[in-house]
């Protein structure tokens, strides 16, 4: 591989889990040091890349971010009232606009769900990938190539069709490019101090992998601490149950992460309890019919799973549920809990006062800082869904960082 500053690349996070991106760089020749860059955001929703950008202190404006999403203009508005946004699609953007803006850089998070796992998978054949498609056609016709481009996406995309795309037009175009698949908790708190190139050694590929892949195993056993050859497994605490749909896998690796002292627990993201929570706590009939489908944490705990953008409205999958009576141990409320009546089940599950996040916990998770905020017509639902569709701020700002070198 060669020297990092040469072959920059980086991603930012749809969600908590792993996110794979691309970032490029052009050849050598006009570089532009010393006056701000001119960014172009594309698919800028609410602005986590324009919000990543400002913490990396790079020289930079955004010269035009561009949404078709009415409400998270709104907010985009909200937060960056004097950049120009251009509420439009992209594929309505000629060849000439394009050349007018002049930019110097590409910050951009096409739409992740034709790539994802619980999508259907269209990839190109996605309507929603045609305007990134468009995007690769127009990009080898600019009188002017940018010299730098950040790509965003989901795990599922490094395998996709548009990839190949991606890095075929950036071949053509001349652009030195590093993709990555990382992890908020690998790059921020797990190795503060490092530098991402150290990041990439084998050692952390492969607990990246290992991740990853136990993510994916479907496999069950009933006892957690019995591996599926028999092996018996001893880094489960003593009396672990599974949840229903959980691996053996996915468990240990909850319970390794929520012992690694490296990383922040998440407590430090909550907000104080007072009477506005009671929202947000979940009802009966969401603990009666949910119950083993939830991802339970505390806020001592040092992780939670992605927060989607069907957050506090689905239940299953979409993101992790707090658990406030910390004191209740959810052993003694799941044990045999199939066999009561209703009734008993749900005295036993109100007893762990499970709550949903509230839409400024997933920000702090994602890395907005506490100015960022909303307008005050946008309900809690559409905060989740508009939240679920940005990213991690600070991995964006590291890796801009380090493109930038
Ligand atoms: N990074 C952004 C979110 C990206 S999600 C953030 O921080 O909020 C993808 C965004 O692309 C959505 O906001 C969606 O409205 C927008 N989008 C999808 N297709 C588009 C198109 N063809 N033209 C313009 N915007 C589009």
């Amino acid at each position: 591989m060669g020297r990092w500053e040469r072959k920059s690349g980086g991603t930012g996070g749809r969600c908590s889990e792993r996110q794979p991106g691309v970032s490029a760089r052009a050849p050598a020749g006009g570089c532009r040091r010393m006056a701000a860059l001119r960014v172009l955001e594309l698919y800028s929703g609410i602005g986590g890349m324009h919000q990543a950008l400002k913490e990396s202190y790079a020289s930079a404006e955004v010269v035009a971010a561009v949404d078709v999403n009415t409400l998270a203009n709104e907010v985009y508005k909200h937060n960056f009232p004097s950049t120009p946004l251009w509420a439009k699609t992209i594929e309505g953007i000629t060849l000439k606009e394009f050349d007018r803006l002049s930019f110097d850089m590409i910050l951009m998070s096409p739409p992740c769900q034709p790539f994802t796992r619980i999508g259907l998978q269209g990839d190109v054949s996605d309507p929603r990938t045609k305007s990134f498609l468009y995007i690769l056609d127009i990009l080898p016709r600019l009188q002017k190539l940018p010299k730098y481009l950040l790509l965003e996406n989901v795990k599922g995309f490094e395998s996709s069709s548009a990839r190949n795309e991606l890095l075929r037009t950036l071949e053509i175009c001349g652009f030195k490019y590093q993709e990555f698949l990382l992890s908020p908790t690998c790059i921020l708190t797990r190795f503060p101090d490092q530098d991402l190139e150290d990041l990439f050694t084998d050692k952390v590929a492969d607990k990246v992998g290992e991740a990853s892949s136990s993510l994916s195993s479907e496999e069950k056993y009933l006892d957690p601490n019995i591996g599926p050859d028999g092996s018996s497994k001893k880094r489960l605490p003593k009396g672990a149950f599974l949840f229903k749909l959980e691996t053996v896998e996915e468990m240990e690796r909850k319970h390794d992460q929520d012992n690694d002292s490296s990383i922040q627990m998440l407590k430090d993201f909550l907000e104080e309890e007072n009477e506005e929570m009671s929202q947000y706590f979940l009802p009966p009939k969401s603990l009666l019919r949910y119950a083993f489908l939830l991802d339970i944490v505390k806020p001592t705990c040092r992780r939670s799973t992605c927060f989607t953008k069907g957050y506090g409205h689905y239940v299953e999958g979409t993101g992790s549920v707090l658990q406030t009576a910390v004191n209740v141990q959810l052993e003694s409320v799941f044990k045999h809990i199939e066999e009561l009546p209703e009734e008993e089940k749900l005295i036993r599950l109100s007893a762990l006062k499970l709550r949903y996040f509230t839409p400024r916990e997933i920000a702090n998770l994602h890395g907005f800082p506490l100015e960022f905020g909303f307008p005050d017509k946008v309900t809690i639902k559409q905060c989740y869904r508009l939240l679920g569709n940005s990213l991690n701020v600070h991995v964006v700002a590291k890796l801009i960082s380090v493109l930038l070198g």
